[in-house]
């Protein structure tokens, strides 16, 4: 099988991800474009570099009620 390097976290992969259709992995596709100019969903990225994302966004608005102490 032909392996393949994501663009986010440069480590080597079975496949990279492309279809970010629903909403959740908008964000975080808006997410990966704030860190990596230039990157669009058509380069893709690994599925661990996605789920990070995913958390991050949930991550980011906990923290905003976190942090109002
Ligand atoms: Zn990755």
């Amino acid at each position: 099988m032909q392996k393949t390097h994501c663009p986010i976290c440069r480590k080597e992969v079975f496949y990279l991800v492309h279809h970010l259709h629903n909403m959740t992995d908008k964000f975080a596709v808006e997410q990966v474009k704030y860190d990596f100019s230039g990157w669009t969903e058509d380069d893709g990225l690994c599925l661990p570099c996605l789920e990070r994302y995913r958390k991050y966004n949930l991550m980011s608005f906990s923290d905003i009620r976190i942090t109002v102490n």
